[in-house]
């Protein structure tokens, strides 16, 4: 027998996530410099800033998931998450 768990959606509020470093979480507008670029004015981090969006976009969703007292581990769609996004 087959079983089948749903993907779990969370919205997110993705303002700012392009300006966000997905490592220090500073927000400057400056960080963006090109449409493709991202680079942290606080610690440095770059990126393509597509990556860097999705990272900072990821966090967001798994600290609402663990607000709601889930372990973000546990879930198939946050295991999924994490295979992709290290690719
Ligand atoms: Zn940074």
């Amino acid at each position: 027998m087959l079983a089948y768990r749903a993907p779990r959606l969370v919205a997110v509020d993705p303002r700012h996530a392009s300006q966000t470093c997905a490592a220090c979480g500073q927000a400057h507008a400056a960080s963006r410099r090109s449409q493709a670029s991202f680079e942290c004015v606080a610690c440095g981090h770059a990126d393509h800033a597509d990556l860097n969006a999705a990272r900072k976009i990821r966090r967001r969703g798994l600290a609402l998931l663990r607000g709601k007292g889930r372990s973000h581990s546990a879930t198939p769609t946050i295991r999924e998450m994490d295979r992709r996004l290290a690719a």
